[in-house]
């Protein structure tokens, strides 16, 4: 993940500042304005930068700070607070109950990552006692269940598929009831992904969310994919109910701005990331940790 590069220039503009003598309206303004072309480089939304700008503003009184107040400590605390606070949605997301059937549902679009994303949530909840099964209600892509199948085998988890069907529907919903009657815990639905965002994909992911009613759905969205990363994801929403999101890519090209983009356009928390193609590389999202490589 390129974070340092963003750190790097929010450190620089908060030591500029701290060098000022006097910390008056000008220095925080200058200090900001270095912040927010920090964040626009890092990919965060135009919108988000600007919210956060004014959010620091209104936080940041500085008539009101009494002499002896560190005032560069302030404004740097502002800053993670309001970065914080733009990750965490306040809601935590749906967690899964051991010995209690369980259906999440992935969507995103092809190359996201989504099939990789399936095993290695299947494989972190199995390690911690679960009884995960993959279904592949991917009918679209040609390879898609022989991926999912590979996956699978090799982290010796149960999966589900067809060669022959080309009903996604009727895949899923034979893939969960069959999964529910083994009395698995963890059902895991792969959907199919498409290249762009198109009408066909999202009447897809409705009608198998329809037909499986999933307990959650989860977004999943490469990391590196930039200032496309708003837009992408509030078009997922827009479909399907996503409960959650996860990253994937965030050891490549990542600059961290895809993950507030994400969590502001689907109200939903970043829940995992992706580090690698290997299936143990797979994290539990933190968000004052991510924020501190953000900004250093
Ligand atoms: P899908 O089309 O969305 O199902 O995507 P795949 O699961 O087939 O992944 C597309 C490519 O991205 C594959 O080459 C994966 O190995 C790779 N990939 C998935 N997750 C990660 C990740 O977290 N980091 C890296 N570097 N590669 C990943």
């Amino acid at each position: 993940m390129v974070l340092g590069e963003l750190g790097g220039s929010v450190v620089r503009a908060l030591q500029k500042m701290s060098n000022s003598t006097i910390i008056d309206e000008n220095v925080l303004n200058e200090c900001l304005k270095e912040i927010t072309r920090a964040l626009l480089q890092a990919d965060v939304q135009f919108k988000l930068v600007r919210d956060l700008q004014m959010n620091i503003k209104n936080i940041v009184n500085l008539d009101h700070l009494a002499p002896g107040h560190n005032k560069r400590n302030i404004i740097q605390q502002a800053i993670f607070n309001e970065l914080c606070k733009m990750l965490d949605t306040g809601e935590p997301s749906f967690m899964p109950k051991k010995g209690k059937t369980s259906v999440v549902m992935f969507v995103g679009l092809q190359g996201s990552g989504k099939t990789t994303t399936c095993t290695k949530y299947a494989l972190y909840h199995q390690k911690k006692g679960w009884k995960p099964a993959l279904v592949c209600a991917d009918t679209f892509r040609a390879g898609a269940f022989d991926q999912l199948k590979q996956n699978a085998t090799k982290a010796k988890i149960p999966f589900y598929g067809s060669y022959v069907e080309s009903d996604p529907v009727q895949i899923a919903v034979e893939g969960v009831d069959r999964f529910k009657k083994e009395n698995r815990d963890l059902i895991i639905v792969d959907t199919s992904g498409r290249h762009k965002q198109e009408a066909a994909l999202f009447e897809e992911m409705r009608q198998v969310s329809e037909a499986t009613n999933p307990d959650l759905a989860i977004f999943v969205m490469d990391g590196s994919i930039g200032q496309a990363a708003y837009d992408q994801a509030q078009a997922f929403k827009q479909s399907v109910a996503i409960g959650a999101v996860i990253l994937t890519k965030m050891d490549g090209h990542a600059k961290g701005g895809g993950a507030l983009s994400a969590v502001a356009a689907t109200k939903s928390p970043l829940t995992f990331i992706g580090t690698g193609e290997h299936m143990h590389e797979f994290e539990v999202f933190n968000v004052q940790s991510f924020v501190k490589r953000l900004i250093g």
